[in-house]
Parts: C-alpha cells; structure tokens; sequence
C-alpha cells in the first residue's frame, strides 16, 4: 500500500522570517573571495551597482562616486567584478586578505 503524503499545509514551518527582514542578516561571512576596488581603472559607471544582487556597492551621494564596497552583505559572488567594463574590480580570496 502506497505511502500517504503530507499536504503542504500539514508540512512544519522551517525558518520562516518576516518581510523586510534581510537587514538583520549579515551574508558577508558566505564569502570566499572578495571584491577588491582598482581606483585608477574605475569610471565610475556604476555597472557594478546595477549588476549586485545584494546592494553590496556603495556610491557616495556628494561626489556621485564609487564608494566602497559593504563587506557585511556581500557575498564574493563575483558578479560585479565580471562586469565591470574595465577591469577595476579584483576578486581576492579572503585567507590572502586575512594574511595582510
Ligand atoms: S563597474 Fe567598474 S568602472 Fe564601473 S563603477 Fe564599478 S568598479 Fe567602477
Ligand atoms: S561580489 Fe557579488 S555580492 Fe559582492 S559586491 Fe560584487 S556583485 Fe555584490
């Protein structure tokens, strides 16, 4: 005799946190490689702020440039550094960065 499966509604709750909420929770120790800003290359065309997926760049509101990136919620998926028109962005691996 066949197995009856749980409806979705009888399922537990797993982690389920409420909206709005991504804040309170810091991604960056995900990370395995960081972006590393190139100042002299950068154009700032802020391709890389449209490109995160975590809002993980900063530009500066006075200046209306690249900023910095917010090590707490970036999680070195690289996106940023992959499209980049020129090159001013340097995935670095974080066990080179501690080592400095
Ligand atoms: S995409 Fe590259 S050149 Fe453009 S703002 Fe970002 S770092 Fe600078
Ligand atoms: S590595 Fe990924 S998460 Fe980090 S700043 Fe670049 S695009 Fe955003």
């Amino acid at each position: 005799m066949e197995e009856k499966k749980a409806a979705w509604k009888e399922l537990p709750e797993g982690d389920v946190l409420e909206g709005g909420s991504s804040l309170k929770f810091k991604t960056g120790n995900w990370r395995t490689d960081r972006p590393v800003h190139i100042p002299e290359k950068c154009i700032h065309c802020f391709i890389c702020w449209i490109a995160c997926p975590d809002g993980a760049v900063k530009v500066n509101a006075e200046t209306g440039k690249f900023e910095e990136f917010n090590y707490d919620y970036c999680k070195g998926c690289g996106i940023c550094a992959h499209e980049c028109p020129k090159d001013a962005i340097k995935m670095v691996n974080e066990q080179e960065v501690d080592k400095k």
